[in-house]
C-alpha cells in the first residue's frame, strides 16, 4: 500500500515546498500539550498520498497535519495514522476517534 512516489526531483521539491508552507499554516495550532512532532518523511508521504488538500472537505487553504487517532490517546505519528486537514474540518473534528 505505501509506494514511494517522488522519485522525481521536481516533484520532490514542490512537496517539500507544499509541506512547508503546511508548517507555516500550522502555527496556529500551538495549543494543548506538547505534540510529538510528525517525522518529515511521514509529513511527505501523506501530502503525496492525500493531493495537498483536506481529506474531508477538499480545502486547499488553512491545511495542516491531523492525527486521526489523537496521540494523548494513543495515536502514533506513522503515515496511517495522520491526515491533511484544513482548520475548519480540525475544529469540528475537536478530538474525537473515527472521524
Ligand atoms: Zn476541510
Amino acid at each position: 500500500m505505501k509506494k514511494a512516489v517522488y522519485d522525481d526531483e521536481a516533484d520532490l521539491a514542490s512537496l517539500r515546498d507544499g509541506v512547508a508552507n503546511l508548517e507555516a499554516a500550522a502555527e496556529y495550532s500551538k495549543t494543548g500539550p506538547k505534540r510529538d512532532r510528525i517525522p518529515e518523511d511521514v509529513k511527505l508521504l501523506v501530502w503525496a498520498r492525500d493531493g495537498g488538500t483536506c481529506v474531508r472537505c477538499g480545502a486547499k487553504q488553512d491545511l495542516h497535519f491531523d492525527h486521526i487517532i489523537p496521540v494523548a490517546k494513543g495515536g502514533g505519528n506513522s503515515s496511517e495514522n495522520i491526515q491533511i486537514l484544513c482548520k475548519t474540518c480540525n475544529l469540528q473534528k475537536s478530538d474525537k476517534i473515527g472521524f
